[in-house]
């Protein structure tokens, strides 16, 4: 059996007024049945991007090359625009970082969760589509779900709106869940609300789920398998267990090093120096070398290739083996 989604070799480039810009280049990720896959970088990382590209979802102005992007052994890239609304909110559910873009602030909210609900009915039943609403409403904890299908996406909070774009996600019963950032617009204390409904309804549907986020405290809680992406590369993939306990990418390990901890007071915590590169003119070698405490001289001119060093791991690092 092959994977769920299978991306391989893909590059993804932005035409702009200043030239070229490789948001993604040569990225392969798989997403086996019911895995959790966390994305994980920081903005410009090109990881919302590479989830983007998977539906088909980027602004015109991006060119999307890949040998392959295959949901369950069908080449998506094939599909027309209508084929591809279909797998759109049926068995890939897409939960976005702002709810508030995402659903239409003129329609009810469960106007627009029975319109999700509709569109994959085989035969459209409009009063099924309006209980099932009101029933996947309930399902992810919006109180009184009866009353709150009716009023508008501004009369919910943001925690409430967050919930209302997961039951949109799983209305269908998905087999791949695309989260992009879903609690990083929520305060703190609701990302932990809505992060356990995420895991419970990753758990409940057994869908598989592909989570982008830039945050590794989200990926402990609820990811089996971890690509780390810098400057539109994956820079190091693992198993969750074994990549925290033992990165083998400098940058992965600086992430891990910011990475607030129970045990340690937050002001000894030590971020990584610099900021990400201008992908308008990454730097050459390694787009990590100026900001890493390995960089050498090689460092500096060639890349390094993403290649296995052991145990399923796979690090793009020239010095990874002095990690281990
Ligand atoms: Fe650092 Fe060099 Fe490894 Fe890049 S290749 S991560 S610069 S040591």
């Amino acid at each position: 059996n092959g994977p769920l989604l299978r991306v391989d070799g893909l590059s993804v480039d932005f035409h702009t007024e200043d030239g070229v810009v490789h948001a993604v280049s040569d990225v392969s990720l798989n997403v086996h049945a019911g895995q959790i896959v966390a994305v994980v970088g920081e903005s410009g990382s090109g990881k919302t991007v590479t989830a983007m590209s998977v539906l088909r979802l980027l602004p015109k102005s991006a060119e999307v090359m890949a040998d392959a992007i295959a949901f369950r052994g069908t080449d998506l890239q094939a599909m027309s625009p209508a084929e591809l609304r279909k797998v759109r909110g049926g068995p890939v559910g897409m939960i976005f970082q702002d709810p508030m873009t995402a659903l239409n602030p003129v329609m009810t909210v469960g106007a627009q969760v029975a319109e999700a609900v509709l569109l994959h009915q085989r035969k459209p039943d409009k009063k099924a589509a309006w209980a099932r609403a009101v029933e996947l409403l309930r399902l992810v904890g919006v109180p009184d779900p009866a009353q709150r299908v009716k009023q508008y996406p501004h009369e919910f909070s943001g925690g409430m709106r967050q919930r209302a774009m997961i039951a949109m996600a799983i209305a269908n019963d998905p087999d791949l869940i695309i989260a992009d950032e879903p609690t990083t617009a929520l305060d703190v204390t609701i990302q932990a609300q809505v992060l356990a409904l995420l895991k419970k309804a990753q758990a409940e549907t057994g869908a598989a789920t592909i989570l982008i986020t830039h945050d590794l405290g989200v990926v402990a809680e609820l990811a089996d398998a971890v690509v780390v992406m810098y400057a539109g590369r994956v820079v190091e993939t693992g198993g969750v267990q074994e990549l925290f306990a033992n990165p083998r990418h400098p940058y992965t390990k600086g992430l891990l090093a910011s990475l607030p901890r129970m045990d340690v007071e937050v002001d000894q915590l030590d971020p990584i120096p610099g900021n990400p590169p201008n992908m308008a003119d990454p730097p050459a070698g390694c787009a990590f070398h100026p900001r890493c405490p390995l960089a050498r001289a090689r460092c500096e001119t060639e890349r390094p290739l993403l290649r296995d060093v052991g145990a399923g791991r796979r690090s793009a690092c020239h010095f990874s083996e002095e990690l281990a």
